[in-house]
């Protein structure tokens, strides 16, 4: 059965926690944005204030075995600091008895990277280009047979697994998703799975209405499950961003340059159709920011986004389109955002989706509650200080996309189970 971390009684228990320490680091081996690191500190604090030990798990980049470069070492000075006590580290994720053994109440140790081993992924690796459909079924058997051992390894450190790492829990792995069978009455979230679930649930299942979904990003293909399951759920769709296009061509309008998928066309016109029948608003850009060239410093103009002139791209949302889309979004109970409205890497086509999120916070100020989530979008609203003005910024780009496809997430669902 699954516990609560506030209720559960950590004292005298050694507890192994999954988190997200896939941080950045530079050529030096600093890191660049612990943003993930400060995510996990609350849950961590938890347990050593609860009398407890910590076993502190994760992956950091893609390693194809052991690889210094990708050592969680680098980061281990650096947890201590956040967490305010001494991580100890162990070399190995696999042979850490004698570290495991000596920890005390109150004291933490880090496990190397995760992924030295291909087991945590229970995928094989080095296989030969050339290896034959028998030869790589044999290889994964192989891997998902030696998989079993090394999770049971993880799983012998400690009496309660902890799940704070919602930026893979999409991924069905031996630290996310298989670890939480041995934990059958001790396996719990950490609080910051916690507020993601509750956020997901917040727009998914109990949203307020009326309920607005605002996407945008570059590619139809990238978001057309969010887009379908969104029908499902909301009273207005706004469709913004480079995908946006594809609709208005495929609704007959003239796109010029801008990015746009052909072969998705259809799907497009089927959304919209879909859209018509369940009664869902759907508001398409009708004004565009358009450059000849894609850079900040090309020449500009503004034009319907449906008669964008030969030789011209469409690169953020015109001032008509955000007073179309500031209405809705202000007469909204609930609001989703994912994928920016603009190319707003480029500060003179960024205009967009700072007023978008001008819009979200103006009406979480009002009462609504806004998330935003799965895509640059994150990283617009923080750039742009916006993050704290919204109702929940996600952290987790790939597994909040899944979570708005309608998808079960493994390692959400290994906890529930
Ligand atoms: P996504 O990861 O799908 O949310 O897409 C984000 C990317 O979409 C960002 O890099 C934006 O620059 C890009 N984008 C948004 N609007 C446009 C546009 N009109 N033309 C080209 N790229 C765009």
């Amino acid at each position: 059965m699954q516990q609560l971390i506030d209720n559960y009684d950590f004292k005298g228990k050694k507890a192994i926690v999954r988190v997200d320490f896939n941080v950045p680091l530079n050529e030096n081996f600093e890191i660049t944005d612990d943003t993930r690191i400060r995510a996990a500190i609350p849950t961590l604090k938890k347990v050593l204030a609860g009398g407890g030990s910590l076993i502190i798990m994760s992956h950091l980049g893609r390693p194809k075995g052991v690889d210094a470069k990708f050592s969680l070492k680098h980061i281990v000075a650096h947890v201590s600091k956040c967490l305010g006590v001494e991580v100890k580290f162990a070399r190995d994720c696999q042979k850490a008895d004698a570290e495991v053994a000596a920890l005390k109440p109150g004291e933490a140790l880090l496990l190397e990277n995760l992924r030295f081993y291909a087991e945590e992924e229970g995928k094989p690796r080095g296989l030969a280009e050339d290896a034959t459909d028998e030869e790589k079924k044999a290889a994964k058997a192989k891997v998902k047979e030696s998989q079993k051992e090394f999770v049971k390894k993880l799983a012998s450190y400690a009496d309660c697994y902890i799940n704070d790492a919602f930026g893979t829990a999409h991924r069905a792995h031996g630290s996310t998703a298989l670890i939480a069978k041995y934990f059958p009455d001790d396996k719990m979230f950490g609080y910051l799975m916690e507020g993601e679930i509750k956020a997901i649930d917040n727009v998914l299942k109990n949203a307020q209405r009326p309920f607005t979904a605002i996407i945008g990003g570059s590619k139809v293909s990238s978001k057309l499950a969010v887009l379908e399951n969104m029908l499902e759920k909301v009273d207005n769709l706004i469709i913004g961003g480079g995908m946006g296009y594809t609709f208005v061509k495929a609704k007959g309008g003239k796109i010029g340059n801008s990015l746009h998928e052909d072969e998705l066309m259809p799907e497009a016109l089927s959304i919209l159709e879909k859209a018509r029948e369940k009664g869902v608003n759907v508001y398409l850009s009708v004004q565009t920011v358009v450059g000849n060239e894609f850079s900040n410093d090309s020449p500009t103009q503004t034009v319907p986004a449906d008669n964008i002139p030969d030789g011209w791209e469409g690169m953020d949302a015109g001032p008509k389109s955000l007073e179309l889309w500031k209405d809705v979004i202000l007469g909204s109970k609930t609001l989703l955002w994912n994928g920016p409205v603009g190319v707003f890497e480029l500060p003179n086509f960024a205009k967009g989706t700072l007023k978008i999120a001008e819009y979200l916070a103006q009406a979480t100020e009002n009462g609504a509650y806004s998330l935003v989530g799965g895509g640059d979008s994150v990283a617009a609203v923080t750039q742009m200080g916006f993050a704290k003005k919204v109702s929940y910024v996600s952290t987790g780009g790939g597994a909040m996309l899944e979570a708005l496809e309608g998808k079960d997430l493994p390692g959400i669902a290994a906890i529930r189970e």
